[in-house]
C-alpha cells in the first residue's frame, strides 16, 4: 500500500443550481497514490465534485487542495489540469483517424505545445515516453493501428494513455467499464489498480461488481455529501447505503 498523505482535500464544499444544493457540505480525503472508488445514485453529486476539483464549477463555499500546498480554487481549468489531474470522461474521444502511437504523441504536444513541430521533435525521450505508456494500457501490438477502428475497451485504454502521457499526479475517471465486455473489464482492473501507487486515480462507477475488484476504499456520496466510506465489504453492509442505493 503506497500511501503518502493526502493529495487532495475537499472541505466543507458546496455548491447550489438554482436554489438547490448539488454538493452540501462535502469533506473528502484522497491520499497519495491511492485508488478510491465513488458511487452513489444518480443526482448523488458525482459529477459535479468532479467538476470542481477541474475547475469547470466554481463552488459556492469552501476549499479545495492539492498536493498540500495548491489551492485550487484560485485556479482556472488548465492551470489545474497543468499542475496534475488528469480527466477521463466517459465516452472515449480519441482522434480516429490517426493511429494509437500518433494519438499518444498528440497528447503529449498538447500538454508541451510543441504541435505543429513534434516531428522534428520526437525525441528519444518521447518515443521511450510513449512505448512505456503503450505498455502500461497494452496496446504495444496495436500502435498503428487506425484509432477509430479499435474496439470500445481499447479506445478507453488508449484514451487513459493520452492522459498518462502527461504524467498525470490525479486521474478523475468517469464510468470506465461502462460498454464494456468481461474481459474488457477485467483489463480495465488491472491497468486502473497497476496506476495506482505511481497516481493517484478516483473512478466513478456504478457496477458494484468492477468496484468491488479494484477498490480498497469506497466513498458513497448522496444529496451532495458523504453518506458512507470505507471498505466495499463495510460500506455495503451499511443499512443507509443499501437504503439509498443497493436495495433496489
Ligand atoms: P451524479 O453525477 O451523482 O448523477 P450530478 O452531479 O450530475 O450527480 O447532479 C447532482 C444534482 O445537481 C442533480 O440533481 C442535477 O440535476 C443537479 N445539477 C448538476 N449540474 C447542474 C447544473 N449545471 N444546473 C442545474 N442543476 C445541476
Amino acid at each position: 500500500d503506497v500511501r503518502h498523505g493526502p493529495i487532495l482535500y475537499l472541505e466543507d464544499v458546496s455548491v447550489s443550481f438554482d436554489g438547490f444544493k448539488a454538493i452540501n457540505n462535502l469533506n473528502l480525503t484522497i491520499d497519495d497514490g491511492e485508488l478510491r472508488c465513488i458511487i452513489g445514485p444518480n443526482g448523488a453529486g458525482k459529477t459535479t465534485m468532479m467538476d470542481i476539483i477541474t475547475g469547470k464549477t466554481r463552488p459556492d463555499t469552501g476549499s479545495v487542495w492539492f498536493g498540500s500546498r495548491h489551492n485550487l480554487l484560485n485556479m482556472n481549468e488548465p492551470e489545474i489540469a497543468r499542475l496534475g489531474i488528469g480527466r477521463k470522461f466517459q465516452k472515449p474521444t480519441v482522434f480516429e483517424a490517426l493511429s494509437v502511437f500518433e494519438n499518444l504523441e498528440l497528447a503529449m504536444a498538447m500538454d508541451k505545445g510543441l504541435w505543429p513541430t513534434l516531428r522534428a521533435r520526437l525525441t528519444t525521450e518521447v518515443r521511450e515516453r510513449i512505448d512505456e505508456v503503450l505498455a502500461t494500457i497494452g496496446l504495444v501490438e496495436l500502435r498503428q493501428r487506425q484509432a477509430g477502428i479499435l474496439s470500445h475497451g481499447q479506445k478507453q485504454w488508449l484514451e487513459i494513455g493520452m492522459l498518462l502521457m502527461q504524467r498525470p499526479r490525479l486521474l478523475l475517471v468517469d464510468e470506465p467499464v461502462a460498454g464494456m465486455t468481461e474481459q474488457e473489464m477485467e483489463r480495465t482492473a488491472e491497468l486502473l489498480t497497476g496506476l495506482a501507487g505511481r497516481h493517484s486515480v478516483v473512478v466513478v462507477e456504478h457496477d458494484m461488481g468492477f468496484v468491488r475488484s479494484i477498490a480498497r476504499t469506497v466513498t458513497v456520496l448522496h444529496q451532495g455529501q458523504v453518506l458512507a466510506e470505507g471498505s466495499m465489504d463495510s460500506v455495503s453492509s451499511d443499512p443507509r447505503v443499501i437504503d439509498v442505493y443497493l436495495g433496489g
